[in-house]
């Protein structure tokens, strides 16, 4: 399945049915109950999906969504976010958290943002001050890196969010509920982008803490 929601790309801002620019100005008290939720997991644990699926409803109550996504992370496509299944919803690069802040617009309602890992921790503040605005702010990434160690700034985001998701892969050795992504190659740094070639999920038990060249599995 293919489902992209028609947007400008220069702004990110995003339109289902209707334009952002064809509805009525936002009453102040609508505005006033901004947010941080956070969906997190491991890898294929469906945490786009679910922030896409979020986006969606969010565009089908016409409010006013832009969408983000580091630009460290272009592995599919460096405009759009998309799912391991190819769905996908357009989103503006960002390098970094402040130049995403720039790009947020006044009058927009719900933000969200994906691969969230990947950013500074300057996007903790920026989330936080959002929300204070009586923003929506609905942040997806990866809880653990490779090593299984706790993948900053995810940690603080998850502490000021309102809700935390946590949600769960198929572990590819014994297909219980994974939450954990293997390395499977000797790469050693924390950042290496990729998907079903470089890793795959584990639960606790089967994952290996340490990297893995294919030629030992
Ligand atoms: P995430 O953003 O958490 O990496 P996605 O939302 O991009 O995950 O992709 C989730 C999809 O990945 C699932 O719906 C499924 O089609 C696919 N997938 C591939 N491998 C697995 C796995 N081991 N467990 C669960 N889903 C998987
Ligand atoms: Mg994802
Ligand atoms: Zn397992």
């Amino acid at each position: 399945m293919h489902v992209t929601l028609a947007c400008s790309p220069a702004d990110g801002q995003l339109s289902a049915a209707v334009r952002n620019s064809d509805l009525p100005p936002v009453p102040p008290l609508l505005r006033s109950s901004g947010s941080v939720e956070v969906i997190t997991g491991s890898m294929f644990s469906g945490k786009t999906e679910e922030l896409i699926r979020r986006l969606k409803r969010a565009l089908f109550a016409r409010q006013r969504v832009q969408a983000f996504k580091p630009r460290i992370d272009d592995r599919y496509d460096p405009t759009r976010i998309v799912s391991h299944q190819a769905v996908a919803v357009d989103a503006v690069a960002v390098a970094t958290s402040q130049s995403l802040e720039e790009r947020v617009a006044e009058d927009t309602q719900v933000v969200a943002i994906d691969e969230a890992q990947f950013f500074d921790r300057g996007i903790v503040e920026v989330c936080e001050r959002l929300a204070n605005r009586g923003i929506r702010v609905i942040a997806a990434g990866l809880d653990q890196d490779y090593l299984g160690r706790p993948f900053p700034p995810m940690p603080d985001l998850m502490a000021i969010a309102e809700e935390v998701t946590k949600v769960h892969a198929v572990c590819t050795v014994c297909c219980g509920p994974a939450s954990r992504s293997q390395r499977l190659s000797i790469e050693a740094s924390t950042v290496l982008v990729g998907g079903a070639e470089s890793y795959e999920a584990r639960c606790r038990a089967c994952f290996e803490a340490r990297d893995v060249p294919r030629t030992e599995r």
